[in-house]
């Protein structure tokens, strides 16, 4: 792998990957006992530098973009893809794309299983059992609304790998509209009963998610919105890595047309020079779009929007708040 890079990219890299991989090493039982933090950043330089060793830090799977949810400030803008462009992925193509990706890799510490609601997509099972079974991934994590309930297939899954799987479920209970569907704590006392590690969010904090556009924004100005941003969730969708979750909804809204340099592509076998690349760059077409440094305003979790958001006039959107 060719580590050279200029100033700015190794600003870049450095606050992507170094940062967080020597958080990631340095909160490990044996540097944070020995409170020698130091030697988790001397670590971090000579498995990169000298043993040439690449981990992923983390990285997001959006499993299907389907969801029984209409959250008007989801995050990742799931309700405004329009059923044409909805995405599932099949158990086929996420081996496919997670062999390739490990190709480059010598790990990845946390890979997140997301949606939309990954319970929807009927080979879960099935996919979280062969992302646990790669040693080179730490860590899985199913992200779910905590509206639908854990088959048996999957429980038998996360049952064999407790060590190196855990259930996230988001809380949204604050939403008394949501109290009849949201099953969160019978979820939890569920996978706790049978010693699957589970955790639901008690204080979750959202923002109001602003609207996106084409903000014509020339590259030094994408650049600007790119390092002010503190979205570390990379995140893998229709076979490509993107920086983030908004890069890989606005491509599946076709928002814009992805140029090769905004997405590691996990069609075919990778190298570490891809993922090199791709933590160094500060140039994201998605950034044209996305408002995410503006949105400051607390609301609560899981407001739902009454119409699909993709179907919305601008005046619509304004007297409904969605
Ligand atoms: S935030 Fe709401 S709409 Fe978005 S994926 Fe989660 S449950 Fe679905
Ligand atoms: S699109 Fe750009 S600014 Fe928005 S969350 Fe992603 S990386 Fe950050």
């Amino acid at each position: 792998m060719n580590l050279k890079m200029n100033q700015t990219e190794w600003n870049t890299f450095h606050r992507r990957y170094i940062k967080r991989r020597m958080f990631h090493l340095g909160s490990k039982k044996i540097f944070s006992m020995l409170r020698f933090k130091w030697l988790a950043k001397l670590y971090t330089y000579i498995e990169l530098f000298f043993l040439r060793r690449l981990v992923f830090p983390a990285a997001e799977y959006i499993v299907t973009t389907r969801c029984n949810l209409r959250c008007r400030d989801c995050f990742n803008y799931i309700p405004y893809i329009s059923p044409e462009n909805q995405y599932t992925v099949t158990l086929n193509d996420f081996k496919k794309d997670i062999s390739n990706f490990l190709c480059g890799v010598n790990g990845i510490n946390m890979l997140g299983i997301i949606g939309g609601e990954p319970l929807l997509n009927k080979e879960l099972p099935s996919i979280v059992e062969y992302a646990c079974g790669k040693k080179q991934i730490k860590h899985v994590v199913i992200v779910t609304n905590g509206t639908i309930m854990v088959s048996p297939e999957l429980l038998t899954v996360l049952k064999k790998y407790r060590h190196k799987s855990s259930v996230a479920i988001s809380n949204y209970s604050a939403n008394k509209e949501l109290e009849k569907i949201l099953k969160g704590k019978e979820i939890q006392k569920f996978l706790l009963e049978h010693d699957v590690h589970c955790h639901l969010d008690e204080n979750l904090i959202w923002v109001k998610a602003k609207k996106f556009q084409d903000m014509k924004l020339s590259d030094s100005e994408l650049r600007a919105v790119f390092n002010s941003c503190s979205n570390f969730c990379y995140s893998i969708f229709h076979s490509q890595l993107h920086v983030c979750p908004r890069s890989s909804a606005f491509a599946a809204m076709k928002l814009y047309e992805p140029k090769p340099s905004d997405y590691v592509d996990l069609t075919t076998p990778c190298t570490q020079q891809n993922f090199i690349d791709f933590l160094k760059n500060d140039l994201w077409t998605a950034c044209n779009f996305c408002p995410i440094n503006t949105e400051k305003e607390k609301v609560q979790p899981a407001i739902q929007c009454p119409v699909a958001p993709y179907l919305l006039k601008e005046e619509d959107s304004q007297q409904l708040g969605c």
